[in-house]
């Protein structure tokens, strides 16, 4: 497979046309196009010589995705279906907030190796890593969409960017860095399923980037019940690590709560919830499950409920993710899902 343009830092591409007997302000024109232009066709850089674009084409995969299908729902969330360049897909989401902000939803690679039970995005495991600028290009297809830059990012697609760590940095680099895309880090947010070394990885970039973790669950016996053996790591290291984040980037930790009927919506796991959110200055951020035909359920809106004023009403910190674009495939994975089953 060819590398991806997009994702090239502009000494990177200085490298690249200095091995073309080229000036440098050639690379500087190319960073341009990419970064402030958020043009990573290279038929499109209409102030480049056509020799030299032509090359770009032959010596790097641009553009390395296209979008296959959009899915709209009616709140006005967009699902873009991308196809990479070997034929595999990966999704982006475009979510629309209050007072016109918008978040883009990023995946971080080809399905997924944790095979969280219920979620759509591991059933099939890890097909394979995405490129720094694979995961670019997903943000790109996002601003063309929108014509703007977003005013947040969430990693919650498909995947897990904890274990895609070098194409992670690489791309919270172009994102945040004034020579990319000028993103404030707060306004990133790093969602995890308890990577502990990742999370300590990312810990030392020292960055406010926000972390969340997708803990769903007080005990690690209800949790095994959730995530496989093969990548999960014990509640007590999980909520250490995310002490050590807190710490160490000055951001409160976002711990992430899919709801499943009968697995972890007792009373009892609210009100562990709302110790470990005061023990540990955390937010729970509760998500009820949405269906996706694996054998669980969401629970009863009562249930949901009773669980969020549970943890209230004992002093833990708990908000209730807005739900968007249901209607139409927007759970994890699942647009990804159909079309392989198609291929
Ligand atoms: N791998 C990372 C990020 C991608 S998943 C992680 O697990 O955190 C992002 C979030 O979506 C996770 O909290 C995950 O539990 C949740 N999720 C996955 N499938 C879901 C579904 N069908 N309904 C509700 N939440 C889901
Ligand atoms: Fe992977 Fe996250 Fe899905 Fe678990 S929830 S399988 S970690 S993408």
């Amino acid at each position: 497979m060819k590398a991806p343009l997009t994702g090239m830092s502009i000494e990177a591409l200085a490298e690249y046309v200095k091995s073309k007997h080229l000036q440098r302000f050639r690379a500087v024109q190319i960073a341009d196009w990419i970064y402030r232009k958020r043009i990573w066709d290279p038929d499109e850089m209409s102030n480049l010589p056509a020799p030299l674009r032509m090359e770009l084409k032959t010596d790097f995969s641009a553009p390395s995705s296209r979008v296959e299908t959009v899915s709209s729902s009616p709140d006005g969330t967009e699902k873009l279906l991308l196809e990479l360049q070997d034929g595999n897909h990966v999704e982006m989401v475009v979510i629309p907030g209050n007072d016109n902000r918008t978040t883009f939803c990023l995946s971080t690679q080809v399905g997924c190796p944790v095979r969280c039970v219920f979620c759509a995005s591991g059933a099939g495991g890890l097909v394979r890593n995405l490129a720094a600028g694979e995961i670019i290009e997903e943000f790109l297809h996002g601003t063309k969409k929108t014509g703007n830059l977003p005013d947040n990012i969430v990693f919650m697609g498909i995947g897990e960017g904890l274990l895609n760590f070098e194409a992670l940095e690489t791309v919270l680099k172009h994102l945040t860095s004034p020579e990319g895309f000028g993103m404030a880090p707060r306004r990133i947010t790093v969602s995890t399923s308890g990577i502990v070394p990742g999370i300590r990885k990312l810990a030392a970039l020292k960055k406010e980037f926000t972390l969340a973790i997708s803990l769903h669950a007080p005990t690690d016996e209800i949790r095994a019940r959730l995530i496989p053996d093969a990548f999960r790591y014990p509640v007590a290291e999980v909520l250490k690590a995310a002490d050590e984040y807190r710490d160490t980037c000055g951001r409160m930790v976002t711990l992430e709560y899919t709801l499943l009927e009968n697995l972890n919506d007792s009373r009892e796991a609210a009100l562990r919830m709302a110790e470990i959110s005061r023990n540990h200055h955390a937010k729970i951020n509760l998500i009820p499950y949405n269906q996706t035909n694996r054998g669980f359920r969401r629970p009863a809106e009562r249930v949901i409920r009773e669980f969020q004023e549970t943890i209230e009403k004992n002093g833990g910190t708990v908000t209730r993710r807005r739900e968007r674009g249901a209607s139409s495939d927007a759970a994890c994975g699942q647009l990804r899902d159909r079309a392989e089953r198609r291929r």
